[in-house]
């Protein structure tokens, strides 16, 4: 692997077509690009008709059945990809570009990417059974006793083999780093001129989040490329905001392997910072999943049958960066509670008796103080046709000091077995966010008899090879079940961010699977603007259509209703898998280790 990502594009053309020699001269022998389609689509369904038919010519039956099984996705795609259909959706054909490049017409090879030639190498290879997704054969024959060995042997290197990779990962209860995050938190108390009495209390931390690169730099060593970032965010006025509490999470000595989830969260990048500045001065709409265009009333966002979101308040004690709200997402310091626009809303809920779920997020609905908050729970508990309300928020991750005796009450209050549900949906995005602070307000908030749920986006910065397992993992033994892993999304200003589809798809079937049942009760997810969540297990719900000359991969996604109704479907293009293993590898991953990510689709 690590060959092939370094490789030229002479070599890759000359891997390309000894991968599958019959392709190459079939689209050398068509005459027009019309034949070109015809032949290819001959040979792929006789193909997929040989490896599924015993009766075949021995040579496709020798191939294992989970590489036949492959080659029937990878003809799937390939089929996709060159149909008329899907050129003319996408307004690109990858089909026209190999018949230049097979024909050697001029500039064909200048308009395709590597990562373009890497998914028709590995598509080609996949199509005759030549992927090499598996290393080893395993094969159980013998007695009862000798298959009970050999199994238990191969799970046992399985094992192992996990063991060793969530071995290098440390949370926040690690005591080393411990030590040193209650070093940074002296040191943060101290620049504030503030006691033990003021960490422990949430408004204080509020008072001082940390907006301004000058008390960053002083608080914690930022590198060059950071400072720059944050040069740029204040003159093109982005907001960044960070509690004293976040703060202490970051290594002080700079970026490392540690803290670099952390880091990102809350610390713009420059690609971040300009893009949202392009966005700002060409006016475009950053609203990407069309949350205006589903809020039937101020305050309020539906887009299930049974569900709908509140948002009392647009800012948190902290600002993701990659958040999918970044447009609405205000300055702490801008941003009220407005009560008049509660009270409709709640009305309107009242109203609508379809509605049994309510989801209070923003922002972050614990920015609120208690009054505040507490008067929005209560009125909604106060509406019989509510099920169940589920309170959005990071002040667990955040701010775990919000989690005040007084809040506990509301929950408790509100949560009545049988009649109404009330929980918290939380998104711990790393295993380093977990620390003794986190134990000790989830216990509390479970001894109150409330489920604790986590969305986790799938970021690159938590999408190496078991991370985000080892999160669920360290979640579940806290007492918080893992609940959604979402996609990024695909808005520009948070390309760094992004992390293409195949490797959540690798990561659920190749390290959430080795997982107990109960610690990866999460789905992977893709929010469709407007429309909702789509499985990204599902078949049913998207499938791939063309690859695209930079190496993006186009989706087609049928929205959750589309069993039910005729709905749209939605086209998405997606990171270059090429872009993604060459940015790990760049970050000291070995790429090999995720070959057969082009093999999810
Ligand atoms: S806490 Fe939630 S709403 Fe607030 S910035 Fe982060 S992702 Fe967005």
């Amino acid at each position: 692997m690590i060959n092939l990502l370094n490789q030229s594009k002479e070599a890759l053309i000359n891997l390309l077509w000894n991968s599958d020699t019959k392709i190459k001269s079939l689209l050398l022998n068509s005459k027009k690009l019309a034949d070109a389609r015809n032949n290819l689509f001959d040979y792929l369904n006789n193909l997929e008709r040989h490896y599924f038919n015993i009766f075949s010519d021995k040579k496709f039956n020798k191939i294992h059945i989970v590489e036949r099984n492959n080659a029937k996705e990878c003809i799937r795609v390939l089929k996709n990809v060159i149909r008329t259909e899907n050129e003319k959706l996408t307004n690109y054909s990858a089909l026209n570009k190999l018949y230049k490049i097979a024909n050697k017409k001029q500039n064909a090879l200048d308009s395709v990417s590597e990562g373009f030639l890497l998914e028709f190498i590995s598509l080609f290879n996949g199509i005759n059974g030549k992927s090499g997704i598996t290393e080893s054969t395993f094969i159980l024959e013998g007695s009862d006793s000798e298959i009970s060995r050999k199994r238990t042997i191969k799970l046992d290197k399985y094992a192992k083999y996990i063991h060793k990779k969530m071995s290098k990962f440390k949370s926040g209860l690690d005591i080393e780093i411990d030590k040193k995050r209650l070093n940074s938190k002296q040191r943060i108390l101290k620049y504030f001129n503030a006691n033990e009495n003021d960490w422990n209390d949430y408004q204080w931390h509020l008072k001082k989040i940390v907006k301004d690169s000058k008390t960053l730099s002083d608080l914690v060593f930022l590198s060059n490329t950071e400072k720059e970032a944050l040069e740029i965010s204040t003159k093109c006025k982005i907001p960044f905001q960070i509690t004293p509490y976040y703060l202490s999470l970051f290594d002080y000595t700079g970026k490392n392997n540690f803290d670099k989830a952390v880091r990102a969260m809350v610390i713009p990048s420059k690609k971040y910072c300009v893009n949202v500045y392009k966005n700002k001065l060409q006016n475009t709409d950053m609203d990407f999943m069309g949350e205006k265009s589903t809020s039937p009333i101020e305050g309020i966002t539906r887009r299930y049958p049974h569900i709908v979101i509140l948002k009392p308040f647009n800012s948190c004690p902290q600002i993701c960066v990659y958040c999918q709200r970044n447009w609405e997402i205000k300055n702490i310091d801008n941003t009220i509670f407005s009560k008049n626009i509660m009270v409709n809303a709640i009305k309107w809920i009242k109203e609508n008796k379809n509605i049994s779920e309510v989801l209070v997020t923003g922002g972050d609905p614990l920015t609120l103080n208690n009054k505040n908050i507490g008067f929005v729970i209560n009125e909604l508990a106060k509406i019989s046709h509510i099920e169940r309300i589920r309170i959005g928020t990071r002040v667990l991750v955040t701010l775990p000091m919000r989690i005040n005796d007084e809040f506990i009450e509301i929950l408790k209050n509100n949560n009545v077995p049988g009649k109404r549900e009330l929980c918290i949906i939380t998104h711990f995005e790393h295993f380093s966010e977990i620390n003794k602070e986190v134990i000790e307000v989830v216990s509390k908030i479970r001894k109150a008899g409330i489920s604790i749920y986590n969305q986790q986006v799938f970021t690159y910065y938590n999408s190496f090879r078991y991370e985000t397992s080892y999160l669920r993992k360290m979640l579940k033994l806290i007492g918080i079940d893992p609940y959604y892993t979402f996609n990024t999304k695909g808005k520009d200003e948070t390309i760094d961010f992004r992390v293409p589809i195949a490797r959540i798809e690798q990561e659920r079937k190749e390290e959430a699977r080795f997982l107990p049942g109960i610690v990866r009760t999460d789905e992977p997810v893709f929010n469709l603007p407007k429309l909702g969540k789509s499985h990204l297990r599902a078949w049913q719900d998207h499938e791939p259509i063309m690859v695209i000359g930079t190496g993006e991969r186009v989706y087609r996604f049928f929205p959750w209703e589309s069993k039910v109704t005729l709905v749209e479907d939605y086209l998405y293009k997606d990171l270059p898998i090429y872009n993604y293993l060459k940015r790990i590898q760049a970050d000291g991953e070995n790429p090999d280790d995720y070959k057969s990510i082009w093999y999810y689709f």
